[in-house]
């Protein structure tokens, strides 16, 4: 039988919000290891300590958002959450929006918080579940 290719999820967090992204990782650590997983660098770093196999990128303020954004736009990655500080200053800003509108343009999945991110959690579950 034809293995299914596992399907990429991409990970950011900035400063103020790792400690979400470490707390969500944690809580649906299963579901996690059912696809391939990409990150920023720092992310990438945190999330490897909780056990799960992770692709590091660029860290944020030197391109990782950018590199995530060609990943979705070139169809390599198929939904991310990204737990955006939106009470900080972020120097890479306009990578930033790039990302969340390439995520647009592309109709691709994309959490901005944990409540959303949960969302996407239990969608692509039940889509894992179905097949
Ligand atoms: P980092 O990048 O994971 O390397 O901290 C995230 C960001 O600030 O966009």
């Amino acid at each position: 039988m034809k293995k299914i290719p596992k399907k990429t999820l991409a990970l950011i967090a900035h400063d103020g919000k790792k400690a979400d992204m470490i707390a969500f990782v944690k809580d649906n650590l299963e579901f996690f290891k059912s696809f391939e997983l990409v990150a920023t660098a720092t992310t990438g770093k945190l999330i490897q300590s909780c056990g799960l196999k992770i692709k590091k990128l660029l860290s944020g303020p030197i391109g990782g958002d950018a590199q995530i954004a060609a990943l979705v736009a070139t169809g390599k990655c198929h939904a991310v959450i990204f737990m955006r500080d939106p009470l900080g200053m972020h120097p890479h800003d306009p990578d930033i929006s790039s990302l969340l509108r390439i995520c647009d343009v592309h109709n691709t999945p994309l959490a901005t918080n944990p409540a959303t991110a949960q969302l996407i959690v239990k969608g692509l579950y039940k889509n894992l579940l179905s097949k």
